[in-house]
């Protein structure tokens, strides 16, 4: 996905330039640490945000362009994405997620005064 995103925007052939690299290496390393382990939820289902900030823009603007692009170029990794996002161990995270939100105020939205 990040290779299809620096390809278009940066220009790049088949490799990744230097800030997508960066981006590349930052996101395995955050999948290696992963505390969920082999049950890994799709990052955005998952309860815990282990990405820093701006690591955490950068990679959802690349999911937002390659995303959809997925389905046509690598229709099998894409039906696998779709799978896993409909998984009871997903479901379950996201459950854990909606619960946590709900269970802490300072996490809900923000209301008015008045
Ligand atoms: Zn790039």
């Amino acid at each position: 996905m990040i290779k299809m995103y620096c390809n278009y925007h940066h220009h790049t052939n088949k490799l990744l330039c230097t800030d997508c690299r960066a981006i590349y290496n930052y996101a395995e390393k955050r999948t290696a640490k992963c505390i969920f382990g082999t049950n890994k939820p799709l990052c955005a289902q998952c309860p815990v945000h282990c990405y820093k900030i701006d690591m955490r823009k950068k990679i959802r603007e690349i999911m937002r362009f390659s995303g959809p692009k997925m389905i046509f170029k690598y229709p099998v990794q894409a039906l696998h994405h779709i799978i896993r996002k409909y998984s009871p161990t997903s479901q379950v995270v996201k459950n854990m997620k909606n619960s946590k939100i709900k269970n802490n105020p300072n996490k809900s939205v923000s209301k008015t005064n008045g």
